[in-house]
């Protein structure tokens, strides 16, 4: 490569990244087998042949076990602490059932997160109520059903809820959730933590709001709330934002009110590539020291840091193709599949399944999908072997903000969902048809019923 061609590179963001043994070794729930890259027991040629392509595949072990590593450091601090599941990183049924039974509570952000993590089997006490613009049917179907806790987002908000609470003749048990203007050091896309942000009440605010909510109809504040923003690789933001969430504890208190619940949020980073994440252990440990004191329920929301990494989605080369300065590995999967490079620059491992390719020489090429815009991107100038048609591909660490970002666009149904537990797989989604795609379609009366299409 000339220096030129580095240049150009760097300009474009290109990583190559760690190579395809570090990249396995940190990820335990993958191995490299005779027959080739497998998820737990079960490679992954036999569900790209059963099941086709592209195909989220689920580790079921490291999905549990990532839940327990998390509870586990939390307990070990002797805290109160409670794991509510964001359910907006992955909300399908088998993988919110899964950690329903582990004993998770949920963090939601939609009446159809709720609902889902209700079917799941997670109780509505055990329920957290996110988000800037709940609606009203929203906020009355979530008092109905008894929702633990409803994180309120600002004074408008407040007022609503409590007008919707008394003609239900119900209490909503109330969070305030307070934007502690502390920069999460994420991509600008992720971050919520900042005045600027959308998200939350100004912490100078919140006392007077608390007093005030303290008073309304049919609201009864039980603490606050925060969630600085999502991908979050050091510890800093968290002890500056439960800083301001214990400061404000005491003020509130000194009010006269009482604080029984703070939310924690959620946003802890996982490694993509080669970031170096707090652990659980020293995530919890930045908890008890900042919040340790306070005789408050702690609650957490983690999502993409739980499920991200025990997902991959499973995609096979349509054709590679040997442009004038660049090799294109094209791929069945494409930006409707798998958003996050496109909307982020993100970094995802690229393997192939088949060993052999494992040993051929690498040399660089554009990963991309089918769908007609040069965003469709997923790599750039990532070292790979040799990638003809046939061969299937793994994109790693795409168990969180994955499938549930997946569009049709381009008119391409979704793909489907497997899960694998040791060595058994099945599926828990199915792909979708041409048919359940197009169901919500129907013309409008002036047109007229459908013709049967022309011969020619
Ligand atoms: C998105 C979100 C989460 C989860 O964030 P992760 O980065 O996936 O851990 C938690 N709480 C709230 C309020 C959120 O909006």
């Amino acid at each position: 490569m000339s220096p030129l061609d580095t240049i150009a590179r760097e300009k474009q963001g290109d990583r190559s990244g760690p190579g395809f043994r570090s990249l396995l070794a940190q990820r335990p729930h993958l191995t490299l087998t005779a027959v080739g890259l497998a998820v737990e027991a079960v490679p992954l040629i036999r569900i790209a042949v059963g099941h086709g392509t592209p195909t989220w595949v689920y580790s079921a072990g490291a999905i549990s076990h990532r839940y327990r590593m998390m509870a586990t450091a939390l307990s070990a601090t002797g805290l109160d602490v409670r794991i509510h599941y964001a359910l907006k990183a992955n909300d399908a049924l088998a993988v919110v059932t899964l950690l329903a039974r582990q004993g998770a509570g949920a963090d939601v952000v939609s009446d159809g997160e709720r609902r889902i993590a209700r079917q799941a089997g997670i109780a509505a006490k055990d329920i957290m109520f996110s988000g800037v613009g709940k609606t009203e049917a929203e906020l009355r179907a979530a008092l109905a059903d008894g929702t633990g806790q409803i994180n309120v987002e600002s004074g408008e908000e407040l007022a609503m809820l409590s007008g919707i609470a008394r003609s239900m003749g119900v209490t909503a048990r109330v969070a305030l959730r307070v934007n502690p203007d502390v920069d999460a050091g994420t991509h600008e896309k992720i971050t919520t933590g900042l005045a600027e942000n959308k998200f939350g009440i100004p912490a100078a605010d919140a006392v007077a709001l608390y007093s005030h909510a303290a008073a309304l109809p049919g609201i009864s504040p039980v603490g606050l709330a925060v969630h600085i923003g999502s991908q979050i690789t050091s510890l800093a933001p968290y002890r500056a934002a439960y800083g301001v969430l214990a400061e404000l504890v005491q003020a509130i208190r000194a009010a006269g009110h009482t604080v029984t619940a703070l939310d924690c949020g959620g946003g802890l980073g996982i490694s993509y590539e080669d970031e170096e994440p707090p652990t659980p252990q020293a995530f919890a440990s930045v908890l008890k020291e900042t919040l340790g004191g306070l005789d408050v329920k702690l609650a957490i929301e983690p999502g993409r840091w739980i499920v991200g990494p025990a997902g991959l989605l499973l995609t096979r080369v349509v054709m590679q193709k040997q442009g004038e300065q660049r090799r294109f590995v094209i791929l069945d999967a494409a930006m409707n599949d798998l958003l996050r490079p496109s909307l982020y620059g993100a970094w995802h491992g690229i393997l192939p399944i088949t060993p052999a390719r494992w040993r051929a020489a690498l040399s660089p090429a554009d990963v991309v999908g089918p769908v007609c815009e040069s965003g469709d991107t997923f790599a750039t100038a990532r070292p790979l072997p040799d990638l003809p048609a046939g061969e299937v591909v793994a994109l790693l660490d795409t168990g969180a903000y994955g499938a549930v970002m997946s569009s049709t666009y381009n008119a391409r149904p979704l793909a489907a969902q497997v899960m694998v537990s040791g060595t058994v797989d099945a599926v828990i989604r199915q792909r979708q048809s041409f048919e359940a795609m197009r169901a919500s379609d129907v013309l409008p009366p002036w047109l007229g019923p459908l013709l049967p299409p022309p011969r020619h």
